[in-house]
C-alpha cells in the first residue's frame, strides 16, 4: 500500500467525520442551515478518496478520473453555498451551476491530454482553484467579518495558492505515467497530504465558525423581549455595563390595567409595541432600549445631560399622547416618565432607582409628564438626603 493510499484512507474518515458533525450541528441548531450544505459536501467529498482508492484498480480508469476530480470539486461548490448561508448572503446560484457544467466539460476534455503537460495540470487544478476563490468572494462580500472569519478566508486563500503550485510540483515531480500509477507517486503522497491537513483546517474552523455565532444568536434570544423586539431587563442591564457617563429614562404607562380591561390583553400588546417604537423612532443610534417588563421601559443615553435625556423623554411623552390607535376605539393614551444622570460611579441599580423615585413623582403630579431626579447628593435643609424633582407637565 502506497503512503498516498494512508493518507486518502485518513482523508475519507476525515471527511466521514465532519459531514457527521455537520450533519448533527444541522439537527441541534435548526437556524443553521449552513450546516445542512457543509454535511452534504463533506458528504460528497468522501467520494473522492474513495475513487482514488478505487482508480488503479480499474480496467478503464477515465470514468473514475473524472468522478474523482468532480466529487471534490462539487463538494467544494456546496461548502460555498453553505458559506452564503451562513452568513445570509443570496448564494450565487448562477455562478454555481456554470462551474458545474464548466468542470465536467474540462474534466472531460483533459482526459487524453499527456499526463505529463503543464497545461493539462493547470486546467486540471483550474475548477479547484476556482472554487476556492468564490469561497473567498463569498466570505469577503459579508462586512461584519471577525478574527475566525477572516481566518477563513486565508485559509481558502492559502488553499487557491495551493491549487495554483500543483502543476509546478506535478510535473517536476512527476504524478505518475498513467493515471494508475498516481497513487504510487511521491507527488500523490505530498499533495493527498497536504490536502488532508487544509481539510481538517477548514472543517474545524467551520464548525467554530457556525458555534460562534449559534451561540450569539442564542445570547441575542435570551437578552431579547420577544413582545416590543427592545432588549429586556438581562440584555440591558449587560449593555449598561459597558457605558461610564450616561443618563437614563424610565417610563411606565398611565393606567395601563384600564386598556387592558376594556380592549383585552391583545389589545394591551398592541399598545405597549406602539410605545416600545415611538422609544426606538426617537432614540439616538447609541440609545439603548429596554422592556424592563409589563409596560415599564427604560432608556440608556450615552454621554447625555439631564437637559438631552429630558428633551427624549418629553418627545416620546408627546409622541404618544398623540397617537390615537384603532384597536382602543382611538382612545387617548399616556405615559409618565423619570429621568436620571449617572453620578461618577453610581451603581445601575441605584441610579434607576433614582429615576424610579421621579418616575413615581409624576405620576403623584397627575401623570402624562416627565419628571427628573435631582442630584443623589443634594442636601435638604434639615441636613437629610432626600430626592428632588423638576416637573415638567
Ligand atoms: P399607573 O398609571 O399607576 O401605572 O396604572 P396602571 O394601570 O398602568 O398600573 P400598573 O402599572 O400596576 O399596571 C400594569 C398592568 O400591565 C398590569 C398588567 O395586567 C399589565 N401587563 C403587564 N404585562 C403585560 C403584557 O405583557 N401585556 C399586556 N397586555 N398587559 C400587561
Ligand atoms: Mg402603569
Ligand atoms: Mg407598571
Amino acid at each position: 500500500m502506497s503512503a498516498a493510499t494512508f493518507v486518502l484512507a485518513i482523508s475519507l474518515f476525515v471527511a466521514f467525520t465532519f459531514a457527521t458533525a455537520f450533519g448533527v450541528a444541522s439537527l441541534y441548531a435548526r437556524s443553521a442551515t449552513s450546516a445542512r450544505w457543509l454535511a452534504a459536501g463533506y458528504g460528497l467529498g468522501m467520494l473522492n478518496p474513495l475513487l482514488e482508492i478505487l482508480l488503479p484498480l480499474q480496467a478503464d480508469p477515465r470514468p473514475v478520473q473524472v468522478g474523482v476530480a468532480l466529487s471534490l470539486q462539487y463538494a467544494a461548490a456546496l461548502g460555498v453555498i453553505g458559506l452564503a448561508r451562513h452568513y445570509r448572503l443570496s448564494p450565487p446560484w448562477r455562478t454555481m451551476i456554470g462551474f458545474a457544467i464548466a468542470a465536467l466539460w474540462l474534466n472531460i476534455a483533459i482526459l487524453d491530454m499527456p499526463r505529463g503537460s503543464v497545461l493539462r495540470n493547470v486546467l486540471y487544478q483550474l475548477p479547484y482553484f476556482v472554487v476556492h476563490v468564490l469561497g473567498v468572494i463569498t466570505i469577503l462580500r459579508f462586512p461584519r467579518r471577525q478574527v475566525l472569519d477572516n481566518a477563513l478566508v486565508s485559509l481558502f486563500a492559502l488553499s487557491a495558492i495551493q491549487f495554483l503550485l500543483k502543476p509546478i510540483f506535478a510535473v517536476s515531480m512527476g504524478n505518475g505515467a498513467t493515471a494508475r500509477d498516481y497513487i504510487g507517486s511521491t507527488y500523490a503522497a505530498v499533495s493527498q497530504s497536504v490536502g488532508s491537513m487544509l481539510l481538517i483546517a477548514t472543517g474545524l474552523l467551520l464548525l467554530l465558525i457556525i458555534l460562534r455565532d449559534v451561540l450569539a444568536e442564542i445570547t441575542a434570544r435570551s437578552e431579547t423581549d420577544t413582545l416590543s423586539g427592545l432588549l429586556n431587563r438581562r440584555g440591558f442591564e449587560a449593555r449598561a455595563e459597558q457605558f461610564v457617563a450616561y443618563a437614563v429614562v424610565v417610563a411606565d404607562l398611565d393606567h395601563f390595567k384600564m386598556v387592558n380591561d376594556s380592549y383585552g390583553h391583545a389589545a394591551g400588546d398592541g399598545v405597549i409595541g406602539a410605545f416600545a417604537e415611538i422609544l426606538q423612532r426617537e432614540a439616538g443610534a447609541y440609545t439603548i432600549l429596554g422592556r424592563m417588563g409589563g409596560e415599564e421601559f427604560v432608556a440608556l443615553l450615552p454621554l447625555a445631560d439631564a437637559d438631552t435625556a429630558w428633551c427624549y423623554a418629553e418627545t416620546v411623552r408627546q409622541r404618544f399622547a398623540a397617537l390615537a390607535m384603532e384597536s382602543i376605539g382611538h382612545r387617548s393614551l399616556s405615559a409618565s416618565l423619570g429621568v436620571a444622570v449617572r453620578e461618577g460611579h453610581e451603581p445601575l441599580a441605584d441610579l434607576l432607582r433614582r429615576a424610579d423615585v421621579a418616575l413615581y413623582e409624576a405620576k403623584r403630579a397627575g401623570r402624562d409628564r416627565v419628571c427628573v431626579a435631582r442630584s443623589s447628593k443634594q442636601q435638604t435643609p434639615s441636613g437629610a438626603s432626600q430626592e428632588g424633582f423638576r416637573n415638567i407637565a
